[in-house]
């Protein structure tokens, strides 16, 4: 069965002390008998102190975004390879704010995580959609397409070190969460499309859902069979918030 995996998207905040006691804090909360896999994506000049921290605790950690480029005249990016040097097991790619903010677009996102896993990384395949979207009934064409562009690139058997999160923008840092039927809906929807390729590969894939999850709907979202943990961004940064989803999670059948 899918375990599932808590991640903690901290986008642009800390600081070394920030960022020291919050670990110290996850850290001190965790507990052997939870069967959650713990995750963390620190900005990257705090990617050392975590992995000095982190080690050996069972929390993993991962980049934000990466460039496609093994190395180069690429003046602010970052390679696999150096995410890799800093321990990184995972990385974003794909987040909204990418796509939004950066003008990534579904060609982009493929790249990066070809390359993500050309270099040993898994990638954390963000998909989703804008409100706008979702009120024309676009939700599955949107996503289907962003799935597209990966599944054209990097082929159906990539997805076996791959996780994908579906976040739909409009929940993202609004406080706004899906209800866990839109979500699991949402979630089907991609395990099918996967499955209609690969039925191994899309049972083995764990789908986290991102957008405004809280210690207070976790559970009701982390029951349904296609919801395989979470992508957190505001509650994932006070240890307790962070910790209140992770005491969420039960062993699945
Ligand atoms: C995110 O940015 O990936 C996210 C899900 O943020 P939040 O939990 O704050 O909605």
């Amino acid at each position: 069965m899918r375990n599932i995996l808590v991640a903690g998207n901290w986008k642009m905040h800390g600081s070394e002390s920030m960022i020291s006691s919050l670990l110290n804090g996850v850290i001190d909360g965790l507990d052997a008998s939870n069967p959650a896999e713990l995750a963390v994506f620190p900005p990257f000049p705090f990617l050392p102190l975590v992995k000095s921290k982190a080690s050996g605790t069972g929390i993993a950690w991962g980049g934000q975004t990466l460039n496609p480029y093994p190395q180069g005249a690429h003046t602010g990016e970052v390679s696999a390879d150096m995410l890799r040097e800093f321990g990184c097991r995972y990385v974003l790619v794909g987040h909204s704010e990418r796509r939004g903010l950066y003008g990534e677009s579904n060609r982009d996102v493929a790249e990066r995580y070809a390359a993500a896993q050309a270099g040993g990384l898994i990638p954390v395949l963000c998909v989703g959609e804008t409100i706008a979207q979702r009120e024309a009934g676009d939700t599955e064409t949107v996503v289907a397409g962003q799935l597209d562009a990966v599944l054209d690139l990097a082929g159906v058997a990539s997805f076996t070190q791959a996780v994908v999160a579906y976040e739909p923008v409009w929940a993202i840092g609004t406080g706004h969460t899906a209800t866990p039927e839109q979500a699991q809906a949402v979630h089907a929807f991609i395990r099918d499309k996967i499955a209609a390729l690969d039925g191994t590969i899309a049972g083995q894939l764990r789908i986290l859902y991102g957008g405004s999850v809280k210690g207070s709907n976790a559970a009701d979202l982390f029951a349904r069979d296609d919801i395989d943990g979470g992508l957190v961004g505001g509650a994932s940064l006070t240890a307790e918030d962070f910790l209140a989803i992770y005491r969420c999670v039960t062993t699945r059948d």
